[in-house]
């Protein structure tokens, strides 16, 4: 047993895991951190943590960190340390010189929902400024930009409604999508103490996932929806709301566009809608589907919580949108225990969006066409801006593949392991010819690049987070950057070698600017976050202290908008050669690609990737449980250790993506959302045969 004593010292900071964005105090004697403890003032975590923020940050001082810039000409050369001012000397130039031979619109950044909101800031303040263009995008466009879209089209705000105490008042609770369990730990603890408060749950999922489970004395209603089929599940539910007379007619009269309503109203009551239409596309029994709708509706306080599971998906944008549906014309909206809750899964997803790192908007979500905006920030950024939009990840993709694309700075994110077809991804980064990467490691995306800048971890900065329930929770530096930079310095010194003055003393001060341009954030500042201990926007003149609940009295858009929502099956379909869907989520212990999680010293994290499979279709086989299998889509093939499971049902497998050598996206396909490119993950037709151990 290790005594650690006393700690001398303690420093308040955020995790940088997961969207509940928990409070720890981090104990250090010395320079040495020695306890991450859970926060009891903490506001999304009162004191409650998981595994992971508690004891998985030995990934910081790692020996694979990198901390010295590095530089080569070609990515068959090795790597050479450099000075931070060669190597950003050298990013610059390259960056200039590709403008200069191929326009100004051939390069661009990725920024990340694992930095902090000043440094995402930075980084869009840096494609928009000093490369002259907006083609900037963020990883959360493969995770949550659907989540945008829709809440902004139906409800005016792309953010989550309710704060996560919320939950303690909701009647009945539906996840949809989403596995908290594994994912968002401690919410999920605090949904299962109101579970065994009585309120009821129901559960849309094509895997039965623990909470069902974890709550089998209540039978939870748990839908196991065909994988990609969301859609026609939520117009089904809202045919029988409709149809049974269970609208709340007065919110609707009260607070929605009525003509919206109308269209809606009668587009869900088709009888192509009804559950017994719908039964068979979703493979969920008609009266269950009904039993279901008719709980949500007729409860006092409904919540609806959702994850990845709904918006990686063709349809994922509708899908968001037929989820806000359902809770207006529930009245289930604008008050506490109810709302629509999108579960975030990185730390900063939220903010990442918030800040403007998306190619069509400024920080606060405002559209780089209108004339007004532009005009804000040309005159506080002391530049002329472009007014059209520009390219998304995807987009800088296929343009590197068609020569127009040419060069990125990709901070704090491994395209080339966590977006889907990775042969795609890395046929387009071998054809640029330069690719900066600021991380902590020498990720996957390293492999391609030419410029390495050392990044710094979350114990290394100072900065805010916000985290899923739009609270914005200071991060606060814990020792000293082991590269000798922060994240957000790196960016300043980009910046300045590329001949664009960024001034900046501390991230304060770049919060500072955020609230003077961002109407959302106006009264935040760091003195009002040590003040408040956390802050959810919006935060201004007429919220000072922030928003608990939004849409309260009234949408963010005026009215609440219906919109509609028409089922379009997934082009991702089961043939004779790829008769099963495959899905994908995470496992509690292991955290996206594992880049953190895996590099801690305990060995309980050294868990694998491992393909669920039903028994009656591992028989079909001859696939017994710990056998290797061969698992081949139209993108690729891989090879994973089957664990055969009647979590699923028969005709889905399921995976995690949490080890680079399991190949999880080199199978998933290019299909994307209509509206947002958001990935379509969660449904990849699959065969599978069992194969010797590689
Ligand atoms: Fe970190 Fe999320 Fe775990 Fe909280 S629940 S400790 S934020 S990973």
């Amino acid at each position: 047993v290790i005594q650690w004593g006393q700690p001398e010292r303690s420093v308040i900071t955020t995790c940088a895991y997961c969207g509940v964005g928990c409070s720890f105090r981090a104990e250090l004697k010395g320079n040495q951190l020695v306890r991450m403890v859970p926060d009891k003032n903490g506001q999304a975590n009162h004191g409650h943590s998981c595994v992971k923020g508690r004891f998985a940050w030995g990934y910081a001082t790692h020996p694979d960190r990198i901390t010295k810039p590095m530089i080569r000409h070609s990515i068959d050369e090795p790597w050479q340390e450099v000075s931070w001012e060669v190597a950003l000397n050298h990013a610059a130039s390259e960056f200039r010189r590709i403008q200069q031979k191929y326009g100004r619109d051939a390069v661009g950044g990725i920024t990340s929902s694992r930095c902090t909101n000043e440094e995402t800031y930075l980084v869009q303040k840096l494609v928009r400024a000093a490369f002259g263009n907006n083609n900037v995008d963020t990883c959360a466009r493969v995770c949550h930009s659907p989540t945008g879209y829709g809440l902004k089209q139906t409800l005016g705000e792309s953010a989550g409604t309710q704060s996560f105490d919320s939950v303690m008042q909701a009647d009945v609770v539906l996840v949809i999508g989403a596995n908290p369990s594994d994912a968002h730990p401690v919410f999920a603890s605090q949904l299962k103490r109101r579970l065994r408060e009585g309120a009821q749950l129901i559960v849309i999922d094509p895997r039965r996932i623990d909470l069902v489970d974890a709550i089998h004395a209540r039978a939870a209603h748990h839908l196991a929806l065909r994988p990609g089929t969301n859609v026609a599940m939520l117009n089904a539910l809202a045919h029988v709301i409709v149809t049974e007379g269970l609208l709340d007619e007065d919110f609707v009269a009260a607070r929605c566009d009525s003509e919206a309503f109308g269209h809606w109203r009668h587009f869900v009551a088709q009888p192509e809608h009804a559950p017994e239409a719908m039964a068979e596309v979703c493979g969920v029994a008609a009266d269950d589907i009904r039993a279901a709708a008719r709980l949500y509706a007729s409860a006092g306080n409904a919540a609806i919580y959702y994850g990845l599971g709904v918006t990686e998906h063709s349809q994922g944008s509708t899908s968001v949108m037929a989820i806000a549906n359902l809770a207006m014309a529930t009245g289930n909206i604008g008050r506490e225990g109810v709302g629509v809750n999108p579960l975030r899964g990185q730390n900063n997803v939220q903010g990442s969006c918030d800040m403007g790192s998306f190619p069509h908007e400024f920080p606060g979500y405002r559209h780089v066409s209108d004339d007004v905006v532009r005009a804000e920030f040309e005159q506080a950024w002391g530049v002329s801006l472009h007014n059209e939009p520009g390219l998304r990840i995807p987009n800088m993709f296929e343009a590197a593949l068609d020569g127009s694309f040419k060069a990125l700075y990709c901070q704090g994110e491994d395209i080339a392991q966590s977006d889907p077809n990775t042969q795609h991804v890395t046929a387009a980064l071998s054809a640029m010819e330069c690719v900066v990467v600021q991380d902590i490691f020498l990720n996957e995306t390293a492999k391609f690049a030419h410029v390495f800048l050392p990044g710094s971890s979350f114990l290394e900065k100072d900065g805010t987070f916000t985290n899923a329930e739009r609270r914005i929770s200071r991060v606060r530096k814990v020792m000293d950057p082991l590269g000798g930079k922060a994240d957000w310095e790196v960016t300043v010194a980009l910046a300045q070698a590329l001949g664009y003055a960024m001034d900046y003393r501390h991230p304060s001060e770049i919060m500072d600017e955020i609230a003077r341009l961002t109407p959302t954030f106006n009264s935040v500042s760091y003195a009002a976050l040590d003040r408040h201990g956390s802050l959810q926007w919006p935060c201004n003149a007429a919220a000072p202290d922030g928003t608990v609940t939004m849409h309260i009295g009234e949408f963010v858009r005026g009215k609440g908008r219906f919109m509609i929502t028409r089922y379009v099956p997934t082009e991702e379909r089961v043939n004779g050669r790829f008769p099963l869907l495959l899905t994908t989520g995470r496992i509690l212990s292991q955290y996206n690609v594992g880049a953190q999680t895996r590099r801690t010293d305990n060995v309980a994290w050294h868990e694998e990737d491992r393909l669920e499979i039903h028994p009656a279709d591992a028989e079909n086989r001859g696939i017994v449980d710990g056998d290797w299998v061969g698992v081949a889509s139209r993108a690729g093939e891989t090879v994973l250790r089957a664990r055969v499971s009647e979590r699923v049902a028969a005709g889905v497998v399921y995976t995690t993506f949490h080890f680079p050598e399991s190949g999880a996206n080199v199978i998933t396909t290019d299909n994307s959302d209509w509206a947002t490119n958001c990935p379509e993950y969660k449904v990849t037709a699959v065969e599978i045969i069992k194969v010797n151990q590689p």
